[in-house]
């Protein structure tokens, strides 16, 4: 029997049994998909990497931070051209900006939505570790959207920064804190736009997040069941039980549960979590955001476009022009962002996000 039965395999999950390991016990990581990396996973395609889910790595995220320098992994720029132009969708009309002209306007947009902000002391003091200090609590239920009623922009500059914001967050922005946006701001320990863009979409891990997490694992001695999605737990005198989907049931001196808020519900606790507990697993977190990679023809090395919440993509950028493909005019990896997930993904839905934001473009199948 393990000491610590991990439910989830994700990066918490499997930090979670590493350090377990550093203070003498043995754990079992019981994970419900068929590989370990959660909203993590380096995929390839045609000789080309794929980070899946998060990619994006930035010192002023203090903990992955650490664990990239503790391996000793290094960190490049995620994508093989500058950006040179930026769509925008705003008042149902597709407009075109030189990237230099767009990024002026979201810089002064910016600005100004941090000159819209509570006028408190720091609401951060100590960013990284948010629940020391709650200051920020008074703020925590007010939608970032309620910010942008108090800017005087013009609808352009306007949309420009709510799209971007939408992306960033991965929720429509009535749903969104903006503590979640001042927290940021407090670790960088400035609001410039260019240094928070940095955050969110420039640098990676050259080898990949799946390295980091596969060193990590290795590091935990962990025993792992993956294909086994736990549906009860149960605490008993003599320790936890846990059954998984599968029929399979494994016990332990205690459980470590490291899955997202939102599937809580999906677990029989026997006794019930707390009444706080409950109410969050209802209430679930705003972030859904998807990140889907789609093929199209033609090339577009340098483009960054953007829509209104609405839209199935909020941002959509190139990843990368494919090489020696045999259409003559070649084809383009994008990267769409989108603050709502459909059922299924289909043909159609990846067309019909692309419509608004590149008219007429084949998507390559
Ligand atoms: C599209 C997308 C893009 C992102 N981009 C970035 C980025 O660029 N930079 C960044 O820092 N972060 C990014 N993130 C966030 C980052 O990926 C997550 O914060 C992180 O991966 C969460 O790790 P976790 O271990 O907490 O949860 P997860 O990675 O979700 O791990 C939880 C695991 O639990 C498993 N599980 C769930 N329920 C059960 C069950 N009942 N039984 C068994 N197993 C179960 C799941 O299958 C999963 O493997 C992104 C997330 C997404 C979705």
């Amino acid at each position: 029997m393990h000491d610590i039965i991990i439910v989830g395999g994700g990066f918490a999950g499997v930090t979670a049994a590493r350090e377990l390991r550093a203070a003498g016990l043995s754990s079992l990581i019981i994970e419900g998909r068929d590989r370990i990396g959660g909203r993590t996973w380096r995929d390839t395609h045609n000789g080309h990497p794929f980070e899946v889910g998060g990619a994006y790595v930035h010192w002023s995220q203090p903990h992955i931070w650490s664990e990239i320098t503790r391996y000793g992994l290094k960190v490049g720029w995620g994508s093989e051209d500058d950006i040179d132009e930026i769509r925008v969708l705003s008042q149902g009309k597709l407009h075109t900006l030189d990237a230099e002209k767009g990024y002026v306007l979201l810089e002064e947009a910016y600005a100004a939505l941090y000159n819209a902000k509570p006028q408190t002391d720091d609401l951060f003091p100590f960013p990284y570790d948010p629940l020391t200090h709650r200051e920020w609590m008074p703020y925590a239920n007010v939608p970032l959207s309620k910010r942008f009623k108090r800017l005087d922009l013009p609808p352009l500059q306007r949309d420009l920064l709510y799209a971007m914001l939408t992306s960033d967050l991965s929720s429509p922005l009535d749903e969104s804190g903006q503590t979640e946006l001042l927290r940021l701001q407090a670790l960088l320990g400035t609001d410039d736009f260019a240094k928070l863009s940095d955050v969110n979409g420039t640098y990676v891990i050259k080898k990949g997040t799946s390295v980091l997490i596969e060193r990590m694992l290795e590091d935990s001695g962990a025993g792992v069941c993956i294909g086994q999605v736990v549906t009860q737990i149960d605490q008993t005198s003599e320790g936890v039980v846990v059954r998984t989907d599968q029929g399979h049931q494994y016990t332990a001196r205690a459980v470590v549960v490291a899955i997202p808020l939102n599937t809580w519900a999906n677990i029989t606790f026997t006794p019930a979590l707390n009444e706080a507990k409950q109410r969050v697993a209802q209430q679930r977190h705003a972030g859904l955001g998807v990140k889907v990679f789609v093929r199209v023809k033609g090339k577009f090395p340098g483009l960054l476009a953007l829509a209104p919440e609405e839209h199935l993509f909020s941002l959509l950028m190139a990843s990368h022009v494919e090489k020696g493909n045999p259409w003559s005019k070649g084809s383009t990896w994008l990267i769409g962002f989108g603050s709502t997930a459909p059922e299924v993904f289909t043909l159609e839905w990846a067309r019909d996000a692309l419509a608004p934001l590149l008219p007429g473009v084949e998507v390559w199948t």
